[in-house]
């Protein structure tokens, strides 16, 4: 018997407001940017006077109760935006308390995200032809560039602008999803994915993944205009900021979001690759905060090529699939290990090669490839 599953399904759409429901949209950003600076000190304040910490839902009444008496202009703005930014904080203390996160942070004017979120009840939001209806800012120009199916329900509503000023919605969708049978957990076909800094990942059949060559004629070309705005008056401190200077800023923004995207389209086409052509993938299970921010020493490739992503991907689209995706132990010496014979030498990070007494030479990465994908499936079929 299957039985069904919820799952998420989110589409993001562009937004056109007038200059009314921008002003709004800009308001409602700031009150839960302040919302949240206020719910962080008292925190913190608390802590510092060995108070408990407030939960989720005291911290909820404090923002809707207490704050709003006292701040008039949070009763202008959508209710449920206030709430999000407080169970925002209460997630990032969540994570911090879970040691996935660093300790939440205070969000500035100009270098937070600017964004809320709101929920869906009685109609409050709804998708029509080329426009979205928002809690408090009524109904908003949009692309509706793709329709929800008819049995998804509509959840909530992250409104977002991004540095170069443009507005997105990204609606949440709740569905009810079939199981689908997995396969068998003794399928043959496996593969195994050693990390590369440099490209994306070598296969344990010996295929590099990399990314792609538009991708670094594009970083070429923002390297010069931020070469460019280097040179405007404004670039440097105390200096005031001239015209020229924003012009050229948001041309580099531009730039940044055309290889955002550029990134995220070369990620989800290979991870739809391997999940249609592969049912069990192993994967080292890398902390890329960590490599990111020393240890390799290349901390830009790392965040460049965004392999994290890549993984997360390849765990949901597998999943979708009734297929497998197996995390090796990050401390699995998969590259000191001859997958020929098993016999395990300390390999020098310049080392290109593996070679064995066995006999055995081959590439250093295409050699940890097969070992993770011999360990992934160890691990598999102990599960
Ligand atoms: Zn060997």
């Amino acid at each position: 018997m299957s039985k069904a599953n919820k799952s998420n399904k989110a589409i993001k759409y562009r937004l056109y407001p007038n200059d009314e429901q921008k002003v709004m949209f800009a308001k409602t950003f700031g009150c839960c940017r302040f919302v949240y600076n206020q719910l962080l000190a008292l925190q913190k304040q608390r802590y510092k006077d060995g108070e408990s910490h407030l939960s989720k839902l005291k911290s909820n009444e404090f923002a809707t109760r207490t704050l709003k008496k006292d701040y008039d202009f949070l009763k202008e703005i959508d209710k449920f935006a206030v709430s999000n930014a407080v169970f925002h904080l209460a997630d990032a203390y969540d994570r911090f308390f879970k040691k996935q996160n660093h300790f939440p942070k205070f969000k500035s004017k100009r270098k937070s995200k600017k964004s809320y979120t709101t929920n869906f009840t009685n109609n409050n939001i709804l998708i029509g032809k080329n426009v979205i209806k928002l809690p408090k800012v009524g109904m908003v120009k949009a692309v509706i560039h793709k329709l929800p199916k008819d049995d998804w329900k509509l959840k909530s509503v992250t409104v977002s602008q991004d540095s170069v000023g443009n507005y997105f919605a990204s609606v949440l969708f709740e569905y009810e999803q079939e199981d689908i049978p997995s396969v068998s957990k003794s399928s043959t076909n496996a593969i195994g994915l050693d990390y590369k800094s440099d490209g994306l990942y070598m296969d344990s059949n010996g295929n590099k993944a990399g990314v792609h060559k538009y991708y670094r004629e594009s970083h070429k070309k923002l390297a010069k205009e931020q070469r460019r705005l280097s040179r405007k008056a404004g670039s440097k401190k105390n200096e005031t900021k001239s015209s020229n200077y924003f012009k050229q800023m948001r041309k580099v923004n531009r730039i940044y979001r055309k290889i955002a995207n550029q990134r995220l389209d070369s990620l989800h086409k290979k991870s739809t690759e391997i999940a249609n052509q592969y049912d069990i993938v192993c994967v080292e299970d890398l902390d890329m905060k960590a490599i990111g921010n020393k240890g390799f020493g290349n901390g830009k490739a790392t965040f460049d090529n965004g392999y994290g992503m890549f993984l997360n991907m390849l765990e949901y689209k597998l999943k979708e699939r009734g297929k497998y995706f197996v995390k090796v132990d990050k401390w699995y010496p998969s590259s000191q290990i001859c997958h020929c014979c098993g016999s395990v030498k300390k390999l020098d990070l310049k080392d290109r090669f593996y070679t064995c007494d066995c006999g055995y030479t081959g590439d250093r990465d295409h050699n940890a490839a097969i070992n993770i994908l011999t360990e992934g499936l160890r691990i598999l079929q102990s599960l």
